[in-house]
């Protein structure tokens, strides 16, 4: 595998004895925009969260940076998630939710101040600090929600369908906006959905998945233009 990239071996999933991951191999290079599509409820999430070490792997490995992270706790993996539903503090201001996580940690008060200052000029909020989730569009508090994993800058960031709340205009606003914090700040990002169109457009290199298992993986033209399988050909292919 590329020398700081992640790699999954054999990663399987059970839940109650049901197995829903059953044993997922992929290298994601480091710097990579990796997108794992499928239809609800194939597993996408579920893999998520064991790279961000809130889900317990059933079997496999899971390495980071030639690292075996399986058994580490989320803080310690060096990863950042950005949720669906943004889960803010409703009653803290954007400064405060921005730096929460950060004064948990210990970090000192003006390299807290530093990085909220420097991740509110990237997703541009700064003009936002003072004011609370309540009084934030459904936009802006998805770009607070994308700023607190910036702070903590992690060397990988996921997305667990971070646009999926938003309305059809505002989705192709702030894809766009992602695709340019890819471009600038360089990390590793694994976004997962299951909007064929998001994939197309953000990714270098997509994970199609069906069932708990990979069905190909490819960059957007290889898996548009030679699908693996009708399964592939029909869910990339098909229209919105
Ligand atoms: P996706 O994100 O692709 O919609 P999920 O990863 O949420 O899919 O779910 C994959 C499968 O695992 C589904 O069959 C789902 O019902 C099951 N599953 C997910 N989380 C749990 C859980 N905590 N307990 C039991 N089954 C779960
Ligand atoms: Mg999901």
């Amino acid at each position: 595998m590329t020398k700081n990239g992640m790699r999954l071996t054999g990663v399987r999933k059970s839940f109650g004895g049901l197995e829903v991951i059953h044993g997922i191999d992929l290298d994601i290079p480091e710097g990579a925009f990796v997108v794992f599509v499928g239809p609800s409820g194939c597993g996408k999430s579920t893999l998520l969260r064991m790279i961000a070490g809130l889900e317990e792997v059933t079997d496999g490995e899971i390495a980071i940076k030639g690292r075996d992270v399986t058994d580490l706790d989320p803080s310690e993996r060096g990863i950042a998630m950005v949720f669906q539903s943004y889960a803010l503090y409703p009653h803290m201001s954007v400064r405060d939710n921005l730096g929460f996580g950060l004064k948990m940690a210990r970090t000192g008060a003006a390299e807290i101040e530093a990085r909220v200052r420097a991740a509110s000029a990237i997703l541009k909020i700064d003009h936002l600090l003072d004011r609370r989730p309540g009084q934030l569009s459904g936009g802006q508090r998805q770009r607070v929600a994308i700023g607190r994993a910036i702070v903590r800058e992690p060397d990988v960031f996921l997305f667990d369908e971070p646009l999926s709340n938003l309305d059809a205009e505002l989705r192709v606003s702030m894809r766009i906006e992602i695709a340019r914090l890819h471009r600038e700040l360089g990390n590793t990002m694994i976004y997962v959905t299951h909007d064929q169109t998001e994939a197309m457009t953000l990714a270098d290199k997509i994970v199609v998945l069906k069932d708990g298992r990979i069905e190909q993986a490819g960059s957007p033209r290889e898996v548009y233009e030679d699908p693996a399988n009708s399964f592939v050909a029909g869910f990339i292919g098909s229209p919105r």
